[in-house]
């Protein structure tokens, strides 16, 4: 209905953007001059010393295809610019908005040019942005259900111990998105899969690039990490907990991935192979299939080794 903010998408969400738009050109590349004045970002300062950490300024590059990564040094933010205006997934904290403004401009598109945020996960490093970002470029907010409510709640409905500090400007979903939904927009399409566990509605994306004239499978994993203070195991906030985790597990590995990117720099190595893609290795140091197997494997056996912790500890001696 019409009215009802959270409509369900079919199976196949296409955004159709007029193609009079007068603000792009046909090839993709923004019409607006890159140096016109912004109108200033006042956003929600964060304090807490680890969180600074990874919001300093990081040099955006094109990663691979049309994926550009234009977040910040610890937190990611990844752009895929269109000829229909951009995709942006994972608008940081509040504070990361400004870093991402600068860098998409650095690269000359316009970040009013920005139709459609998606998102990995609705904590405050990864959606803190998002509330802002939507009023400043009119874009649309792409979520799954769960982690939609979790948006509107600004992080505060968490189930981890310790949501004190995870609170955010909360946000509207304007579309709910189910597991497979495809998302496409000037011929790009990222489908969706929920991974659940490190929250409700966790989301990794994958999409196909080109590299060297060769398709390359994308993987934007969404997390697996668990919280500190979360309890696999008779978890009254969350019971379906060890379940979801098992089964993103699963489905993690099943994707096909030739280029690991995540939402943590540290997840995939970001600085080193930024690094190496500057000074020109080849082939492009983000195709790294075994990087993704890796961080699979040790995310699997750190949740397996809490489980059994817990089930050992809950057994009757
Ligand atoms: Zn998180
Ligand atoms: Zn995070």
């Amino acid at each position: 209905m019409n009215h009802n903010p959270f409509r369900r998408c079919l199976a196949i969400v296409a955004v159709t953007v007029s193609t009079a738009t007068p603000t792009l050109a046909h090839d993709g590349a923004p019409s607006h001059s890159p140096t016109a004045p912004d109108p200033g970002i006042a956003a929600k300062p964060i304090t807490n010393a680890a969180f600074l950490s990874w919001n300093t300024p990081f040099k955006p590059f094109r990663v691979v295809g049309n994926i550009y990564y234009v977040g910040a040094s610890g937190v990611s933010s990844f752009l895929i610019p269109t000829p229909a205006g951009h995709i942006l997934i994972d608008t940081g904290f509040e504070m990361t908005v400004p870093l991402i403004r600068k860098n998409i401009t650095a690269l000359g598109y316009d970040f009013r040019d920005i139709k459609i945020l998606l998102s990995s996960h609705a904590h405050l490093d990864h959606t803190g942005g998002h509330a802002l970002m939507k009023r400043l470029t009119g874009a649309k907010i792409y979520i799954s259900e769960a982690d939609a409510a979790l948006l509107a709640a600004g992080g505060t409905n968490d189930f981890p111990p310790d949501v004190a500090e995870m609170g955010y400007t909360p946000a509207q979903a304007d579309h709910l998105l189910r597991d497979g939904d495809k998302v496409e927009l000037g011929g790009a399409t990222l489908t969706c899969h929920l991974t659940p566990g490190h929250t409700k509605g966790c989301t990794t994306w994958t999409m196909d690039a080109v590299d060297d004239g060769k398709t390359v499978h994308v993987v934007f994993f969404g997390s697996a990490t668990i919280l500190p203070g979360v309890r696999l195991l008779n978890n009254p906030k969350y019971p379906g907990i060890a379940r979801d985790y098992e089964t993103t597990f699963r489905k993690a590995k099943s994707l096909p991935c030739d280029v690991f990117l995540a939402n943590h720099a540290g997840f995939f190595q970001l600085p080193e192979k930024a690094e190496r893609l500057e000074r020109g290795d080849h082939p492009n140091p983000f195709i790294d299939p075994t990087l993704y197997r890796t961080f699979l494997e040790k995310a699997e056996n750190t949740f397996r080794t809490q489980l059994e912790q817990e089930r050992k500890a809950a057994a009757p001696r």
